[in-house]
């Protein structure tokens, strides 16, 4: 559910910013656009208005000297004619260029108006090629007046040329606005979007930290205990529950190596086998391999234990993580289950298993197996005269002096009441016969309140496949019987008879 919003929300954040990146890629491009036009359009009326400007300059200054005749009163020397002659060409020519310039139709009235000057001086001249006199039609007067009409024709383009000048300083403002502000627009959706992102950033911290803070909780919380190892041993990490489980502090665990937790016997074979473990999760299991996993407390005492190990990689070097289970409680439900609470041995639905086992083990094998059905002789008596406590604590010392008669490959189990199963696999109808005579013998002289015991024995010299757990038991149970018959204080081999 928070994996969905997360994803939602990062896919937002993502679409806003490629919208916002697309809208000022567009705002960029504009304002791109804007100032190359800017730059071209400033470019375009430079070129002119310098031009407009050299060419006036030059306009005025041809004008002036082609003027220098009409100065002198009356008189004009033919040289001077010739002269200004050709200033008034040249200026006639300039005026040309005035006009091939993009002008407004005010600059272009006082442009025709300088030409219409230079073509009235030049028709008003006499011939160059002789001093003579002014014509009389060219009077001062008329002098006067096309000055006057020359300067504010001058007068006019020079303030076309500033009128000019203005408007492209007006029109760079705006475009020199427009950018500014798309300039803003963009500068502000980057703010947001670096507003947004910190956000964003900050509510990923948060929820990174809070997964962060709920691991650490977990991991403490695991009632496994959690140990990390590097390859060489060493222990980098370990849970509560792995300090609780070895009796050492933390920071005392983070300075020992995985086999100092483990019993000094199985250090060497257990460092050998973490070294060759390859497996990414597997399940190490007590007894695995004829490898029991023991631990060892602070205190030296030896813990059972069930192991999960997975193997990983960080950098080179391969590290260890294990999931370790104190089996204890597990054993002694498990015994629980399977022992006599009074006696400890085995209880009835152990044995039978016990003995079906068997049965079929040495069926396998064809091996010989005895099964003794053990009574107390008289037992009520000892309930009826000395209590049921005495009762108890006489069956508890029968089951003691049972289990250290036997071997280790025997099993014993209590069936019912005064009544135990002894399960002999490997022994014969003679041997189990002599063991159990042994055993009435012995314990006649060992008890303390005067008890005897009856045997009833039943064996297989093999074991076939039509031999079951009730045929067997059925057979020593027949045989203590007859030794009940007999007198008691005995064992009795069935027979069959
Ligand atoms: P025998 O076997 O020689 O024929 O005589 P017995 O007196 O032993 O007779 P039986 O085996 O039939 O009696 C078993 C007695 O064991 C009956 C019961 O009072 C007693 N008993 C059974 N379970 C317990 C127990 O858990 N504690 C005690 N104290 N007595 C038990
Ligand atoms: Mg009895």
């Amino acid at each position: 559910m928070h994996n969905r919003y997360f994803f939602t929300f990062i896919a937002t954040l993502a679409g806003a910013t490629v919208l916002a990146n697309v809208v000022m890629f567009y705002i960029s491009d504009d304002a791109n656009e804007v100032i190359a036009k800017f730059e071209q359009h400033w470019q375009q009326q430079a070129d002119i208005i310098l031009r407009e400007a050299e060419l006036l300059d030059e306009l005025e200054r041809q004008l002036s000297h082609s003027d220098t005749a009409h100065r002198v009163k009356d008189y004009r020397p033919a040289q001077l004619t010739l002269e200004a002659d050709a200033q008034t060409t040249v200026a006639m020519q300039i005026v040309a260029m005035i006009a091939s310039l993009d002008l407004s139709e005010t600059e272009r009235q006082a442009l025709e108006q300088i030409k219409r000057y230079l073509e009235q001086i030049s028709t008003n001249r006499t011939d160059p090629t002789v001093d003579a006199p002014l014509s009389h039609e060219y009077s001062e007067q008329l002098q006067l007046q096309q000055h006057q009409q020359l300067d504010s024709a001058l007068q006019s383009l020079r303030s076309g040329m500033e009128a000019r000048i203005q408007i492209t300083r007006h029109q760079h403002q705006a475009a020199l606005e427009s950018v500014i502000n798309k300039g803003s627009i963009e500068a502000w959706l980057l703010l947001s979007l670096v507003v947004i992102l910190a956000c964003a950033g900050a509510v990923v911290l948060r929820a990174q930290l809070r997964t962060i803070e709920e691991r650490a909780c977990l991991f403490d919380a695991i009632p496994d205990a959690l140990l990390y190892c590097e390859y060489s041993g060493r222990i980098t990490r370990v849970n509560q529950s792995c300090t609780e489980l070895f009796g050492y502090a933390d920071q005392e665990l983070l300075q020992m190596t995985v086999e100092d937790l483990i019993p000094v016997r199985f250090r060497e074979l257990h460092s050998k086998e973490r070294r060759s473990f390859t497996g990414r999760a597997q399940m190490r299991r007590k007894g695995q391999n004829g490898l029991n996993i023991v631990g060892l407390h602070k205190s030296g005492e030896e813990i059972p234990l069930d192991i999960a190990i997975a193997r990983t990689v960080l950098g080179q070097e391969p590290y260890f993580v294990a999931v370790i289970r104190d089996i204890r409680p597990e054993l002694q439900l498990q015994q629980k289950a399977e022992l006599d609470f009074l006696t400890q041995v085995y209880n009835r639905g152990q044995i039978e298993q016990i003995l079906k086992d068997e049965l079929s083990r040495a069926h396998r094998y064809q091996r010989p197996l005895s099964v003794m059905m053990v009574d107390i002789d008289k037992f009520k008596t000892l309930n009826d005269t000395l209590g049921h406590q005495v009762g108890d604590a006489a069956l508890a010392e029968l089951s003691a002096f049972l289990t250290g008669s036997i071997r280790p490959s025997d099993s014993l189990g209590r069936w019912g009441g005064d009544e135990f199963v002894l399960i002999c696999p490997e022994i014969d109808a003679e041997k189990a016969l002599q063991m159990a005579q042994r055993l009435v013998v012995t314990y006649r002289e060992q008890n303390h309140y005067d008890l005897s015991l009856s045997i009833g024995v039943a064996s297989r010299p093999q074991v076939g496949a039509q031999t079951d757990v009730e045929h067997l038991i059925g057979e020593a149970d027949d045989a203590l019987y007859q030794a009940k018959a007999a007198g008691r204080s005995r064992a009795v081999q069935f027979s069959g008879d």
